[in-house]
């Protein structure tokens, strides 16, 4: 009983340049939606949902506490259905809820929110949904409402994973709501602990459609750097070679397994960390939209470079000599 009839297809400006790395954009509200396709990117690598759920200054806990959950999944598939649409068919990977605890504090149904000394470090991401997994279980709703009514281009990113398990849990949860990870929705995490990277391969033996690498967090938890500490900014480096390291394993890792890469945090909008990435191989990047057109055309250069390169070595392998 598939709703089709609304579905409308990607029509915006198209590039002529083509690239088999995928150049994707990061959308952070529905109405930078319009501007983010205009670009002709190939999907949103990162749709943020804080914005949806906490923008209106309620609590999204309130929602479960009022014991109006129904709402809350309508305020989420009214804001995601405008991102999905536009973009269909391309994919769009709805990342779940990430919020510090000392955003929460000032909303109303904030009251209660524990005051962490480091909420960077704290109850946040999918240790937090999958501690309190009413909210999760609402977002997870609204993917399943989507994709009822025929939007096939959703897939789902877990922030802030740091251990297999969280994987498992929130497939069990999704599974209860009648989402059918890897089936029907692409499942996926992002990886911004290095700890996900280091252990990539048991996150591919749980099951995973794809990861995509937060390097803001990443660089934070890998270099010990606070990213909202003016103090120590000069430390942070997303190029450090520890971090460089953890992504071209990772990459290294889930190419083996057919698992789809992707980055999202700011490094993928930077042309030079791009053309990196590209080497190691990986098979997408997201980019806020004022950068997708720089990055396109960097990985364009970065393909055709590692292309030539390529056929050079194999012409140089070629023992058809004159002088033979
Ligand atoms: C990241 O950590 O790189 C990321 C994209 O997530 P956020 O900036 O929302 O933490
Ligand atoms: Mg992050």
């Amino acid at each position: 009983n598939q709703d089709n009839t609304n579905l409308s297809t990607t029509t915006n400006a198209q590039t002529d340049i083509i690239t088999v790395t995928e150049v994707k954009v990061n959308v952070s509200m529905p109405e930078a939606a319009p501007k983010a396709a205009a670009t002709g990117a190939d999907g949103v690598g990162l749709l943020r949902t804080e914005h949806m759920m906490l923008t209106d200054g309620v609590h999204p806990k309130k929602f479960i506490v009022d014991d109006n959950e129904d709402e809350l999944v309508k305020i989420l598939v009214e804001n995601i259905i405008k991102v999905v649409d536009l973009f269909h068919p391309k994919p769009v990977w709805y990342r779940t809820l990430d919020a510090p605890t000392d955003e929460f504090i000032t909303l109303k149904g904030g009251e209660n929110e524990p005051h962490e000394h480091n909420p960077m470090l704290g109850w946040r991401g999918i240790r937090r949904e999958l501690d309190e997994p009413d909210i999760l279980r609402a977002e997870f709703k609204a993917v399943k409402t989507l994709l009822d009514k025929g939007y096939d281009n959703i897939g789902v990113m877990l922030p802030l994973v740091q251990h297999p398990n969280e994987l498992k849990h929130a497939k069990e949860i999704a599974t209860e709501v009648g989402l059918v990870p890897h089936k029907d929705v692409d499942f996926g995490i992002m990886v911004e602990i290095p700890a996900a990277a280091i252990t990539i391969e048991d996150f591919i033996d749980v099951g995973l459609d794809f990861i995509s690498f937060g390097t803001n967090d990443l660089t934070q938890y890998s270099l010990a750097v606070d990213r909202n500490n003016e103090l120590v900014a000069a430390h942070y480096n997303e190029e450090h070679p520890a971090i460089m390291k953890l992504i071209k394993y990772a990459i290294k890792k889930c190419n083996a397994a057919g698992v789809k890469t992707s980055i999202c945090g700011q490094a993928g909008s930077v042309p030079h960390i791009v053309e990196k990435l590209v080497e190691f191989g990986i098979t997408s990047v997201s980019a806020n939209t004022d950068a997708v057109e720089a990055v396109r055309k960097t990985v364009a250069r970065a393909e055709q470079k590692l292309i030539l390169n390529a056929a050079r070595a194999s012409l140089n392998n070629d023992d058809d000599d004159l002088f033979d």
